[in-house]
Parts: structure tokens; C-alpha cells; sequence
């Protein structure tokens, strides 16, 4: 048995992964962190019944933590402080926030000695959406390109990890352009990437990447409509980075072997 603990586990997504890890007979959840809801069974938060692992306040993650594998869906400030006390504990990490800044990631790299799976996002089909921006990014160099994505109402960070994760493909292949998040008053287009985003609702989220041209453009779009698209693929990653031993810093392509 792989023994999971989860940070952020009284959220969305954590309380999807405490469900998903306890319907798996390869997985047993052995610690729930959060700042709200402590105390409260993290089985009863997910809706699976209690299973007595209690929500811990994560001031005490690094006196308590103690498993194989932490998965963490907080949020990037969290995060990191979560990451550097895994990687201190020895203890193999699944990352799914999203929003970390330059300085965020130097301070991950810095401190992330353990195996690591590292994604702005989880969903088999996003990350098959980021190689299919690969090769149409090379066939459509010269096209304009722009990018939308909507999630919802409550989502923190904007542009999204996924919309981001997007531009940062197209600028490996057609080469560095400025990221613009806005346009208003006078802006007339240069040879920029727009990235634009839109809040509401009960989004899960959706992004589309164009490629404009004269006379013609290509959309490629990519909707989850269930926040379980993201949490199978943690789960994936949560098996694969178990047998993992060389410390770094791995994707979901490497998980799925793309
Ligand atoms: P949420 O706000 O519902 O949940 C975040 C939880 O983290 C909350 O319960 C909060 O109390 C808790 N938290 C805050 N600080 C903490 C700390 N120091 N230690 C432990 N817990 C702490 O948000 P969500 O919708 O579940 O999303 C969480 C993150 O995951 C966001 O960054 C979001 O963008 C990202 N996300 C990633 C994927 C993916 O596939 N990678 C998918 C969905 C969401």
C-alpha cells in the first residue's frame, strides 16, 4: 500500500483526492492537512464516510508528516512551505496548484530533493491538448496567436497554470513574443501572445489556443466538465512517482509517456 497524504485536503480538489485515494485498494490515506475544517473527518468532508484521519492543522505538517507521497492542491503560497517541508521529511511529492511566481519556483528548485510531480494540470487530455499546441504552433508559426480560458467564480490565480503552460510551449517553438493579459484604448497588435481569461459560475475549466491568419484560423479546445478529469490523473502520478527514486522535478508527460 502507498501511504498518501493530502494538503488542502478540506478543498475542492483535496476532498475529490481523499475520495479518489480511498476508493483505491493500491492506496491508503494515512494524514489530511488543511486550515479549515480542522479536526473533522476528511472521509466525511469527501463524502465517503468517516475513516478517522482527522483534518490536521497544517501548522503541524512538519512535526506530523509522515507518508510515501503528499499530494497538494492548496495554494502557491502554501504550496511551496508544503514542498520544502515534504522534501526536508524525504516524502515524494504530487503538486497541482497552480499561480507560482518566478520566486516561487527558484525557492521549489532550491529545495525540492525528493522525486516530484509538478502540473499546472492533471487531465490525460490537457496534456494531450499541450502537445497538439506543439505541433500545430510549428505548422502555424507565422499565424497570430491567442488564448482563452474560463473557469470558475472562485478560481484565485489568472491567466490559469494550463492557459500558461499553453503560451510557454508556443514560445519554445516560434520563439520568445510578449505575454499580453488585456487589451484597451489604443493597442494596436505586434507580434505578442494574448492570454485572457473569464470568471463565473461553476466553470471546471475550459481553454482555447488560436492560430488567426488571413482568411482562415484553427481553435484547438480542450473542456473539463468534472474536476475528477484532474484528480485521475494525480492518482496516476501518485503510482508512478512511488517507484520513482532519482529526486527531481518530473511533469505528466512523464507519468503518462508522452
Ligand atoms: P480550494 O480553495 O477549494 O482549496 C484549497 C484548500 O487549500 C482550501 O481548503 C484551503 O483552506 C487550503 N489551504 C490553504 N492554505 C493551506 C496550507 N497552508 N496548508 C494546507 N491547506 C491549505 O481550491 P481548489 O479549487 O481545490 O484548487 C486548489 C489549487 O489547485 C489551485 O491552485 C488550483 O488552481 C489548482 N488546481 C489544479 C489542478 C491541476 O490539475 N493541476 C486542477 C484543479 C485545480
Amino acid at each position: 500500500m502507498i501511504k498518501v497524504a493530502v494538503t488542502g485536503a478540506a478543498g475542492r480538489m483535496g476532498r475529490l483526492i481523499v475520495k479518489n485515494v480511498v476508493e483505491d485498494e493500491e492506496l491508503e490515506l494515512v494524514q489530511a492537512f488543511d486550515v479549515v475544517n480542522v479536526g473533522k473527518d476528511a472521509g466525511e468532508l469527501a463524502g465517503v464516510g468517516k475513516i478517522h484521519v482527522p483534518i490536521t492543522h497544517a501548522s503541524e505538517l512538519e512535526l506530523k508528516l509522515s507518508s510515501d507521497v503528499l499530494v497538494d492542491f492548496t495554494t502557491a503560497e502554501a504550496a511551496v512551505n508544503n514542498i520544502c517541508v515534504a522534501a526536508k521529511k524525504g516524502v515524494k511529492l504530487v503538486v497541482g496548484t497552480t499561480g507560482f511566481t518566478e520566486e516561487h519556483w527558484k525557492k521549489i528548485k532550491d529545495c525540492c530533493r525528493v522525486p516530484a510531480v509538478i502540473s499546472p494540470n492533471f487531465s490525460v487530455g490537457v496534456n494531450v491538448f499541450w502537445e497538439i499546441i506543439r505541433v500545430a504552433a510549428k505548422m502555424l508559426s507565422n499565424y497570430d496567436v491567442e488564448v482563452l480560458e474560463m473557469h470558475h467564480r472562485f478560481k484565485k490565480d489568472a491567466p490559469s497554470g494550463t492557459a500558461l503552460k499553453a503560451v510557454e510551449i508556443i514560445k519554445e517553438v516560434i520563439g520568445d513574443r510578449e505575454t499580453v493579459t488585456g487589451r484597451s484604448g489604443i493597442c494596436p497588435r505586434s507580434d505578442e501572445i494574448g492570454v485572457f481569461a473569464i470568471r463565473g459560475g461553476d466553470v471546471v475549466g475550459e481553454h482555447t489556443v488560436f492560430f488567426i491568419g488571413m482568411g482562415e484560423r484553427m481553435e484547438i479546445t480542450h473542456r473539463a466538465w468534472s474536476r475528477q478529469a484532474f484528480a485521475g490523473g494525480a492518482i496516476k502520478a501518485v503510482k508512478w512517482i512511488s517507484k520513482v527514486e532519482d529526486p527531481g522535478i518530473y511533469g505528466m508527460r512523464d507519468v503518462l509517456g508522452i
